[in-house]
C-alpha cells in the first residue's frame, strides 16, 4: 500500500531560528517538512522530505471549496538528557484514520507515517527548543487535491508534515481561566463531524469565541447540539469536573473529539485510585452540585496546554467561581505528571513515549 523509503532533500539556506523567549504558538516552522501524494489507482506515493517550501495548487482544488482535509497535533519534547521524545504518536496516527474515514479521506498506513514524523523531526532536530516548557509542535495533515468543483471525495491527496516551535503555554505558572458556557451556537452534533479533527469544525467555531473573548472570556464551553443541555468541551480541550469526590468527564458520544491527553488523564486517574467516571453531564446538574458546594475542581485537557484550569464558568447570568480561582490538586498533579513524564523526569509508566533517533 505504502512505499517504505523517503528521499530527502536537505535545505541550503538554513533559517535563523527564533530565540526561546520569542515563541508563541505557531508562528515560526522549521528548516523541512514531509509530503507523500496519492492518487486514485496508484495509493499512497512519493514520499519525501523537502526543504519548507509553499505548495503549489490548483485553484480549483477540492479542499479550498468543500473542506474535505483533516489534521492532527502533537509535540516532540526535549528531555533533561538531551533526547527527542514524542508523546505517544500512536493514538494521532489511528485518530488521523478515523478522521480519515468520516471524511472519505483514504486512510495512510500508520506506522509508515510515525517513521516520516520520527525522520522529519530528527532532520530538524536541532529546532526543539531547551527552555523548560517549550516544545517542537508537530503538525500531520492531509488536503484534497484533485481539481474538480463537483461534490465528491477527490481523487487525489497530499499528507504533509510540518513542524513549528512552540513556547511554554504557561510563562506565569498554571493561571485559572475564565469560560463562557456557550447557549447560540453549537460546535458539533451527533451524526456530523464533531469526533473528526477536520478544518471545518474550527472555522465554524471562530464566531462564538470571538463573541466571548470581546467580554474577557479564554474560551466557549460547547454543550451537545440538539438540546444545549449536556456538557460536551471547552474551546479544543476535552473537560474534566471533580464533583464531591469523583472526577467527571462527558462520555464520547459522535461529537466529541477524542483527545489523547483526555485518555491519558483517564488512565492516570485509575492508576491513582482515584474515582473517574465518563458520562452525560447536564449543565444544571454543575449547576446544582455547584449551589451545594461539591464542584471542587474543573480543568480542561489537551495536546497545548496539557492541564488547563478553569476558574470561572458564566452561564445564564450565574457565575460560578471553582476552587476560588485557584489551580486544584488533582489539576496540578496531572500537569506535573503528563509534564514529567514527557519531559524524562518522571518514570513513563504506561511507555507513552517515543525516542526520535
Ligand atoms: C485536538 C482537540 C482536543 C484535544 O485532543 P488532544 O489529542 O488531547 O490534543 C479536544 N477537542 C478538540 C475539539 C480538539 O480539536
Amino acid at each position: 500500500m505504502t512505499e517504505h523509503s523517503i528521499s530527502i532533500e536537505k535545505s541550503n539556506s538554513l533559517k535563523v531560528k527564533p530565540s526561546d523567549e520569542s515563541l508563541a504558538f505557531g508562528r515560526h516552522f522549521t528548516d523541512h517538512m514531509f509530503i507523500m501524494d496519492f492518487k486514485e489507482g496508484k495509493g499512497w506515493h512519493n514520499s519525501r522530505i523537502v526543504p519548507y517550501q509553499p505548495l503549489m495548487l490548483d485553484p480549483a482544488s477540492i479542499v479550498f471549496h468543500y473542506g474535505q482535509t483533516v489534521f492532527e497535533g502533537l509535540k516532540a519534547y526535549l528531555t533533561k538528557e538531551g533526547k527527542v521524545k514524542l508523546f505517544r504518536p500512536n493514538k494521532n496516527m489511528e485518530r488521523l484514520n478515523r478522521s480519515n474515514d468520516r471524511m472519505c479521506i483514504p486512510r495512510i498506513d500508520e506506522e509508515f507515517a510515525i517513521d516520516a514524523i520520527k525522520q522529519l523531526v530528527s532532520i530538524d532536530k536541532k529546532w526543539v527548543p531547551s527552555t523548560s516548557g517549550t516544545s517542537l509542535y508537530i503538525r500531520p495533515f492531509i488536503i484534497s487535491t484533485e481539481p474538480y468543483l463537483g461534490v465528491a471525495p477527490s481523487k487525489a491527496y497530499q499528507f504533509i508534515i510540518i513542524l513549528s516551535p512552540v513556547g511554554a503555554y504557561y510563562k506565569e505558572g498554571i493561571n485559572p481561566v475564565k469560560i463562557a458556557v456557550e447557549n447560540d451556537f453549537v460546535r458539533a452534533v451527533k451524526g456530523g463531524t464533531g469526533e473528526a479533527k477536520t478544518a471545518g469544525n474550527y472555522a465554524s467555531s471562530l464566531k462564538a469565541q470571538e463573541l466571548v473573548a470581546d467580554k474577557g472570556y479564554a474560551q466557549v464551553l460547547w454543550l451537545d447540539g440538539l438540546e444545549k443541555k449536556y456538557i460536551e468541551e471547552v474551546g479544543s480541550m476535552n473537560v474534566f469536573f471533580k464533583i464531591n469526590g469523583e472526577v467527571v468527564t462527558p462520555e464520547l458520544n459522535g461529537s466529541i473529539l477524542e483527545g489523547v491527553t483526555r485518555n491519558s488523564v483517564i488512565q492516570l486517574l485509575r492508576h491513582w485510585d482515584i474515582p473517574v467516571s465518563e458520562r452525560k453531564i447536564s449543565m444544571e446538574e454543575l449547576y446544582e452540585s455547584y449551589q451545594q458546594g461539591l464542584v471542587e475542581e474543573a480543568f480542561g485537557a489537551g495536546t497545548a496546554a496539557v492541564i488547563s484550569p478553569i476558574g470561572e464558568l458564566a452561564w445564564q447570568g450565574n457565575t460560578l467561581v471553582i476552587n476560588n480561582h485557584k489551580t486544584g490538586q488533582i489539576a496540578k498533579k496531572l500537569y506535573d505528571t503528563l509534564t514529567g513524564i514527557q519531559y524524562g523526569i518522571e518514570e513513563d509508566l504506561f511507555n507513552w513515549t517515543l525516542e526520535v533517533n
